[in-house]
Formats: structure tokens, C-alpha cells, sequence
């Protein structure tokens, strides 16, 4: 029989199951109780259930937070960009896989359809239920360039291609105006199923399904790593930080060069933030040793 708790607990407790399912974290374990453990905790749950002494004690309890909003917004003092308000303030937390050996360039294309093979007819997240197609990823198994968005809209999930809409053709002419051809670079998503309505993934889907992105990044084994927007950096990152304190700069990633710029979607949605965006490519574009097109 589980112990029954008393009003102010329950609460307590219910709030912070709460809480830690707006973090992503759904999953609990018990290890096994030592009876006298649990006896203490009886004793007390019924002293507790006594008005007298309950009362003390629920004033004095630290409030709960009822959504990492909450906490986000406490700890990050910071007026968000468009695109960072787009993002639901919740922080995945699983921790990114260790970096294994170099795959030789021969291997990347199968070691890649492994990983394909691997995620199979994909039901791990609620995603899989609205989906067409999974979109998995595209390009060069030897890209020296990776690119990271989200996850697919409805062309997408059309096609089975990441990147192929209106955002994809952006894409595309950033690509090209960096000098290079679609086909020679990676371009792959946070989540490979379309969340309903293009909604951001929620804390589940993301950490349910970027494992399966790390492993696509660590077999290209790319030079230079382009995330596409809050989503993108923050599954890469591990934590949600606000995009425009990481633009602009090369952070080292798992042995890797990782540039963060704005998601060709919201430059369609502010046009006037692509100089910034173009200022971020050029960054990536210094690391690769590219230069420019020459204009025609
Ligand atoms: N937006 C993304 O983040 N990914 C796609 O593949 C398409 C649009």
C-alpha cells in the first residue's frame, strides 16, 4: 500500500513531478525502501497530518516552481530575440554520448545507413504518429560542413528531405552564396518526424530522437557545424541559453567547430537579421578557408 500522504505533501509533491516533466525528465526510479525507513516516514506523515503540527510546516516549505518558465526566467535575465521567444523554456538534459573513433572516409556513407537501419520505422516519441516520412538527413557523408535545424515541416514530411520548403530554399542560397554546393555539405535535424503544426519539439521528442542526430554528426565527423536556430543549439549545447549571447563566436563541440546562427525560417519571418546570419556564415566560412563567390 503506498503511504498516504497529507494534503500539503501530495501537493509538494505533484508540483514537483510537474516540474520535472516540463524539464523532459518522465522517468523515475525506486530503489528498494528499508522498512525502517519507511516506518520513520509514516510516523512523520501522520505527525504531519496533524492540523498543529502541519500547518508550521507547509509555511515553511520552499516553494516549488511550477514550470522551469519559472526558473528560466529567474536565472536568465535576458530580452529575448523573436526566434528565442519561439523556443519553449525547458531545458533537455541527457547527457551528450562519448566521442568514439574516427570513421574512415570509405565507411561514412554505410555507417550512416546503419544509423538509418537503426532508427528504423521510428516509434520512440509521440512524433511518429502525424508523420509521412522520416526525415533522416541528406548531402555528403564527407561534408566538411554539417548543417543542424530543428525538424521538418510539412514539405519535409512530404518528401523525406530535410530542408526542401521555403526555409530550405534559403537555406540553399546561403549555401551557395558561401561557395558551396548543397550536395557537398550535411544538413540533418533535431527530430526527424514532423511535430504537429511545426511546433518546437517537445523536451521528450528532442532527447528521444538527437542521439540519433549525434551519432550522424560524429560520423561525418564534419570541421565546422552550423546550428540553425535556438532549437539546434540547444539540443547540440545540452542546455538553452539565449541565442544571441552564442551567435557570432566558434564554440569547440566535441572536437568540432560549432557556429550558431539564426534558423533560415525566422530570417524569412525578419529579413532584416540576415546580415547577421551572413556575418555568422563568414565565420564558418573563415574556419573552412572559403571564400566568396565572386558576384556575377
Ligand atoms: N525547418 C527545419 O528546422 N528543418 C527542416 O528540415 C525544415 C524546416
Amino acid at each position: 500500500m503506498p503511504p498516504a500522504f497529507d494534503p500539503a505533501t501530495r501537493d509538494a509533491l505533484l508540483a514537483r513531478v510537474r516540474f520535472y516533466r516540463d524539464l523532459g525528465l518522465t522517468e523515475f526510479y525506486r530503489r528498494p525502501v528499508d522498512p525502517a525507513l519507511l516506518a520513520k516516514l509514516e510516523a512523520m506523515t501522520i505527525a504531519a497530518a496533524d492540523p498543529q503540527l502541519s500547518a508550521p510546516q507547509s509555511a515553511g516549505a520552499p516553494s516549488v516552481p511550477r514550470s522551469s518558465a519559472e526558473w528560466v526566467g529567474e536565472h536568465e535575465p535576458h530580452v529575448a530575440s523573436q526566434e528565442d521567444s519561439a523556443i519553449a523554456p525547458r531545458k533537455p538534459l541527457t547527457a551528450p554520448p562519448a566521442i568514439p573513433a574516427v570513421i574512415p572516409q570509405k565507411d561514412r556513407a554505410a555507417a550512416l545507413a546503419l544509423i538509418r537501419e537503426d532508427l528504423g520505422d521510428c516509434t520512440r516519441c509521440a512524433l511518429h504518429t502525424g508523420r509521412n516520412k522520416i526525415v533522416f538527413g541528406d548531402g555528403s557523408p564527407t561534408a566538411r560542413l554539417l548543417f543542424v535545424g530543428e525538424g521538418p515541416g510539412a514539405d519535409e514530411d512530404a518528401q523525406g528531405i530535410p530542408f526542401v520548403g521555403k526555409a530550405g530554399q534559403l537555406l540553399n542560397n546561403m549555401i551557395a552564396a558561401m561557395g558551396l554546393k548543397r550536395e557537398e555539405v550535411y544538413i540533418a535535424n533535431v527530430v526527424k518526424c514532423r511535430p504537429p503544426g511545426n511546433r518546437t519539439p517537445e523536451p521528450e521528442e528532442g532527447n528521444t530522437c538527437s542521439p540519433f542526430l549525434f551519432r550522424q554528426i560524429d560520423v561525418v565527423r564534419p570541421q565546422v557545424i552550423v546550428a540553425l536556430g535556438a532549437t539546434a543549439a540547444t539540443y547540440l549545447l545540452g542546455q538553452r541559453q539565449p541565442l544571441a549571447g552564442l551567435r557570432g563566436r566558434v564554440h569547440a563541440w566535441r572536437g568540432m567547430q560549432l557556429i550558431i546562427t539564426y534558423h533560415p525560417a525566422f530570417l524569412l519571418r525578419d529579413p532584416r537579421q540576415k546580415k547577421e546570419a551572413w556575418a555568422d556564415l563568414q565565420i564558418a566560412m573563415r574556419e573552412l578557408g572559403l571564400k566568396a563567390p565572386a558576384k556575377s
